[in-house]
């Protein structure tokens, strides 16, 4: 069938007409478990009421009206990021990229009032930081960068997990100012951080005065345990950049800074129509007061383990499987080759996956799934993993 959506995306054929927590309906009445959330959005699965309320309400009283304006529900929502960051000010735009587009622009600004005639931001292999000309000088993959030149200068990129790499890059290039990288790697194939380098890597970062910033678009809002997945390591980084998860599904994105970060960005020098306006923000905080009041931070620790847990044990000794690694309710499955296929075979099953980097494949389920539901994704995925091995 022709279409008149451009042909970007390989879709799967198939399209959701309703859901109900970690389930999702299909056109035909058939019932699938989502464990993908929407790329890590979806943190309270589909149709929770507090969200759908909150939306519906707000827009039934205005849905925009622009930043030339005060905005109280962007005023709480804000106040809301910078007590679960530990920040001290906030900044909306309306997608990941977008926000860390602002966190780019914020750290070349900290650069430039310093007399830094090319501010340069340290990047990470195997990273993922959006798709605008910015987010892709800063992004590790080749497939999403090719025939997009030329990117802006600006960014070195280094080993990931290698605070000697960063080390060595900043004795390079004096112009540096400030670092950027997930420290739980999503699209990279969930690659998380070591403790002792994050710390390190806050340590380096205050000696050489460069911004600490942190992509925690798809690890953030409660996703790995604690709000933020750095928090695991208990450091303060001068930036965090938030969206996926943020809006429970609408789309929103967010800067957050404190210490040397706070009061780059002055009147004029950065902007949004449509940022943080009275519609998401008021789904933002019916979002983060559930995640609270339902104790999903909680959840997406005992649960993730489980199914972590669930997952090796199910798959132990299997010819073909390399690891299964992630925190809390981001986890990955790597596998000797590539597994695409099983995205299909899963759907097929009524388990909703997805693979990245060829051969990771990649839950991110709602925050409120339960044991009993994590034991269905077991259940689904681990006979397809074993009979998809066993293949020549
Ligand atoms: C998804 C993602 C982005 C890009 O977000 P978009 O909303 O798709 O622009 C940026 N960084 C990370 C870590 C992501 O996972």
């Amino acid at each position: 069938m022709s279409s008149a959506i451009s042909n970007t995306y390989g879709r799967l054929p198939v399209a959701f007409t309703h859901g109900k927590g970690v389930w999702l309906w299909d056109t035909n009445g058939r019932r699938y478990l989502d464990a993908m959330a929407g790329i890590g959005v979806s943190c309270l699965g589909h149709d929770h009421p507090k969200l759908v309320a909150a939306i519906s309400e707000q827009a039934a009283r205005v849905i925009h009206t622009s930043n030339l304006y005060q905005v109280p529900q962007q005023e709480a929502l804000a106040q809301r990021i910078v007590e679960i960051s530990n920040m001290t000010e906030v900044l909306f735009g309306n997608s990941g990229a977008e926000a860390n587009e602002a966190a780019i622009k914020l750290a070349r600004y900290y650069g430039y009032k310093k007399g830094n005639d090319l501010p340069t931001i340290i990047t990470m292999e195997s990273s993922w930081h959006g798709r605008t000309l910015g987010t892709l000088a800063a992004t590790d993959s080749e497939k999403a960068r090719t025939g997009f030149g030329p990117l802006p200068e600006g960014f070195i990129k280094v080993k990931y997990n290698d605070l000697e790499a960063v080390r060595g890059a900043g004795d390079k290039e004096p112009r540096v100012v400030a670092v950027l990288l997930e420290v739980l790697q999503g699209e990279g194939g969930i690659r998380p951080s070591d403790i002792a380098y994050m710390k390190g890597l806050r340590k380096l970062c205050d000696e050489r005065g460069w911004l600490m910033m942190i992509d925690e678009v798809q690890s953030g809002i409660g996703r790995t345990g604690k709000w933020l997945a750095h928090q695991w390591a208990d450091i303060l980084p001068d930036v965090v950049v938030l969206a996926k998860g943020l809006g429970g599904g609408v789309p929103i994105g967010a800067i957050a800074a404190r210490g040397p970060a706070a009061g780059v960005l002055g009147p004029g020098s950065h902007g949004t129509t449509f940022g943080g306006g009275p519609l998401v923000c008021a789904a933002g905080l019916a979002t983060l007061a559930a995640l609270e009041s339902e104790k999903l931070l909680e959840n997406a620790a005992t649960v993730g383990a489980h199914l972590k847990a669930g997952l090796e044990n199910a798959l132990k000794g299997t010819p073909g499987v390399i690891e299964v690694r992630g925190q809390g309710l981001m986890l990955g499955i790597e596998l000797e080759k590539p597994c695409g296929v099983l995205v299909t075979r899963a759907l097929e099953a009524g388990l909703l996956i997805n693979v990245t980097r060829d051969r990771v494949i990649r839950m991110l389920p709602p925050l409120l799934i339960n044991k009993a539901e994590a034991d269905e994704i077991i259940k689904i995925l681990v006979p397809l993993i074993k009979a998809f091995n066993a293949e020549q």
